[in-house]
């Protein structure tokens, strides 16, 4: 398996579509020998963790086959803090997030949350601990209701409005003619993409999750939605241990840390202020992504 998927490992560094291939691969030969076996914890009904936990990462290794993809990765996320993690393509960002909520588990090393190791807290509770809102939303056939709880009979209907007031998703849902029951066509088609992200926002509220992960979407939307989602996300953010993986810059400069990752290592970290003064990767990603003089002291913040 190894000798076919080399080189086109290679390749998906630079082309983005090499990865939906290596997904269709992967899905056909099932890959048994490189994921690992995700087993869960025992059920502890007991179990409960603190509303802003600490994130310890240390000397976490992965690899999907032979090739080391993170390397001695140690990181602490300190309660309520938000880190924004920046770095190239292939340098291992998603699959920091795919450990985060143990799509897969580290092959070296260990990871923490509240002080509990990921492999004992049950899948039912990480699920709810951890929230991912990706860069698409996935949708199904159903209401819009039920694309923000999913059918989870915990999450009551009020929650439901309160989460999506508070995003902002409200102002569009009530202009349906059904409101949060109208129903979504397969994937959302009849909706925005702006409105699709609002709703996924809107649903990682709902379950109020300690550990919030944003994979900040490449593609912008309009001008008036993308300021919509960023507003619903400031409001998500609030008082959360957050981890970002960043596209903008004003995301990477309300951070109260970025980290740039390179290679699966971490390579630098420290405020976006002090970064760009030094010569380094994240002043050239700056310089290439935003067009920034890295020479410039500071920045306007907003
Ligand atoms: P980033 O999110 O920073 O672009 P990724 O975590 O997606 O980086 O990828 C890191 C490396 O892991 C890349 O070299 C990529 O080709 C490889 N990779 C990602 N997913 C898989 C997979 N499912 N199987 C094998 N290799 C993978």
């Amino acid at each position: 398996v190894r000798r076919v998927f080399q080189p086109v490992r290679d390749l998906s560094g630079k082309f983005t579509t090499m990865q939906a291939a290596m997904t269709a691969l992967e899905r056909i030969f099932g890959l048994l020998d490189s994921k690992p076996q995700i087993t869960d914890a025992q059920v502890n009904h007991a179990f409960t963790l603190p509303a802003r936990p600490r994130l310890v990462m240390q000397e976490v290794g992965f690899a999907y086959g032979e090739q080391p993809i993170l390397k001695n990765l140690s990181l602490t996320v300190e309660p309520g803090e938000q880190v924004a993690v920046v770095g190239p393509t292939g340098a291992g960002k998603s699959t920091l997030i795919k450990l985060l909520n143990r799509t897969y588990e580290p092959q070296q090393g260990i990871i923490q949350l509240g002080g509990q190791d990921l492999q004992n807290i049950p899948m039912a509770t990480l699920r709810r601990t951890v929230g991912v809102v990706p860069q698409e939303t996935f949708l199904f056939s159903g209401t819009i209701a039920e694309n923000i709880h999913l059918r989870d009979p915990s999450i009551p209907q009020a929650a439901v409005e309160e989460a999506a007031h508070k995003t902002g998703a409200m102002a569009f849902i009530a202009d349906l003619p059904e409101g949060l029951n109208t129903r979504l066509t397969e994937r959302g088609g009849n909706l925005s993409s702006g409105q699709r992200q609002l709703l996924g926002i809107t649903r990682a509220f709902v379950f109020n999750p300690a550990l919030l992960i944003l994979d900040e979407a490449t593609s912008s939307v309009d001008t008036i939605s993308e300021r919509l989602i960023q507003n619903a996300l400031q409001e998500l953010m609030v008082g959360r241990t957050a981890i970002v993986i960043a596209h903008r810059l004003n995301t990477i400069i309300g951070a109260d840390r970025v980290i740039v990752m390179h290679g699966g290592e971490i390579i630098q970290g420290g405020s976006h202020q002090t970064l760009v003064t030094q010569p380094g990767l994240y002043r050239k990603l700056c310089e290439l992504q935003f067009g920034l003089d890295g020479s410039l002291p500071t920045l306007q913040q907003g």
